[in-house]
């Protein structure tokens, strides 16, 4: 089967990295695509948004299959304009993918499905605003209705800020805070079957200790030694199963990845948000650990034949990715800075460790800085600790003048408790 990737980031590279280990696979391809992702897939210059190029581009390779990486597309129906070509197609239509482009969409099919969130107010006005956050009280959670690449959120004890956040956005939702510990738990469905991965724990803020600003997030491991054993089936029962029927049964069936970000509250689990795509850098570590063929489970949910599936086979190892990002990220990244020790990166000390790009390009024959988020740094390994060290050991030998990443990534983890 050829199978052609839409998206440029180090979600994408994963992705393409497992298909090109995958038998089944006998061409791949990605559009845009990057510098490392050019290595195991043929690239194509075509407008990840523009949905009758995508499918055109598709067409005219003889894809058997698209996988639409990030949520950008998918809002934008590239999903839909790739079927109607006739090609199968992982990813939502642009209607279910409101899921993620529409935090009040999503609370409102969360509401018709029974799953447990915070309780929110979708508020247009200054008024509105200060009802609820006087009603929610501090932590204050602001929330932009639109996508916002996980940067439209605030949470802060300062009611100015909040308020200031609200009244910039527009459309917002305010919501009670969650507290408790974060897992981001992905499933694959076809609309009707709802197949969970494994958890993983994400990284969102830019510096140790959670400090600093949100980013798109700077790391991620897998598994949770932390979590409880029956977390996975618990949130296919209350979460997952239940979302997926209710958008079936509003006329918008859901196929492709559910994400589901969830907090493990005093309270029980609860939904922090939904999104429409493989998260990243979950992804990263998430695939690192499936040993089922990706192909055949992606054109399953394409084609809603995932009831017919046998269960999905895990390595046992741990996996850890450390994400490292330009100068001044997230702000305005500075771009163009070389970027060295590539090729080192795999050496005895660390057989199990991989670079995946992000914001890379080629310039010549050097590979160069092109985003906020460069490079996502992954490694395998028996135990969470063993995996770190490995990645870490990896992201070491990997210059790029004023790069950050975080050092404590799966840290706590691997002592054996939650970040
Ligand atoms: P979202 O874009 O909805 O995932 O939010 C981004 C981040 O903000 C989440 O990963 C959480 O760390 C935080 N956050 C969002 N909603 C809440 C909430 N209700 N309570 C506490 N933290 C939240």
């Amino acid at each position: 089967m050829k199978v052609l990737v839409i998206g440029s980031g180090a979600r994408e590279h994963a992705l393409c990295r497992s298909l090109s280990l995958d038998p089944a696979v006998t061409a791949l391809y990605c559009a845009p695509g990057n510098a490392g992702i050019a290595d195991v897939a043929e690239l194509h210059p075509v407008d990840a948004l523009d949905g009758a190029a995508v499918a055109g581009l598709a067409t005219k390779l003889g894809a058997g299959l698209v996988v639409v990486g990030p949520e950008a597309p998918l809002v934008a129906g590239v999903a839909d304009a790739v079927r109607e070509a006739g090609v199968p197609c992982f990813g939502p239509s642009k209607e279910a993918a409101e899921l993620e482009g529409s935090k009040a969409f999503a609370k409102d099919v969360m509401a018709g499905a029974g799953v447990p969130t915070a309780r929110s107010y979708v508020c247009t006005t200054p008024a509105e605003v200060d009802v609820a956050l006087d009603a929610f009280g501090a932590p204050y959670v602001v929330k932009d209705d639109g996508l916002a690449a996980g940067k439209g959120v605030v949470v802060t004890g300062d009611v100015q800020e909040a308020r200031a956040h609200a009244l910039a956005c527009g459309r917002v939702v305010i919501e009670e805070f969650l507290d408790g510990p974060e897992v981001s738990l992905f499933a694959v469905t076809d609309g009707k079957t709802v197949v969970p991965l494994r958890p993983a724990q994400d990284f969102k803020r830019a510096l140790d200790g959670d400090e600093g600003p949100n980013t798109g997030g700077m790391g991620a491991y897998s598994p949770l030694p932390w979590a409880d054993p029956k977390l996975v089936d618990e949130v296919l029962e209350t979460v997952l199963q239940p979302t997926v029927d209710e958008l079936r049964r509003r006329g918008t069936p859901f196929s492709g990845l559910l994400y589901a970000g969830l907090a493990i509250t005093s309270r029980g689990v609860r939904v922090i948000e939904f999104n429409a795509r493989f998260g990243d850098p979950e992804t990263q570590v998430v695939l690192a650990r499936l040993k089922t063929p990706l192909s055949g489970l992606l054109l399953a949910a394409a084609n809603g034949t995932l009831a017919d599936l046998p269960p999905l086979r895990w390595s046992d190892d741990a996996a850890v990715t450390v994400v490292i990002a330009s100068h001044n990220y997230p702000g305005t990244p500075r771009t163009g800075d070389p970027i060295e020790g590539l090729a080192d990166v795999v050496d005895q000390d660390a057989p199990d460790a991989y670079v995946l790009h992000a914001g890379t390009r080629r310039d010549g024959d050097a590979v160069v800085s092109a985003g906020g988020r460069v490079l996502s740094v992954t490694a395998t390994g028996a135990d969470l600790t063993q995996a770190r060290k490995r990645a870490y050991a990896a992201v070491a030998r990997v210059r790029l003048d004023g790069s950050q990443h975080r050092t404590d990534i799966a840290e706590q983890a691997a002592r054996g408790g939650a970040a």
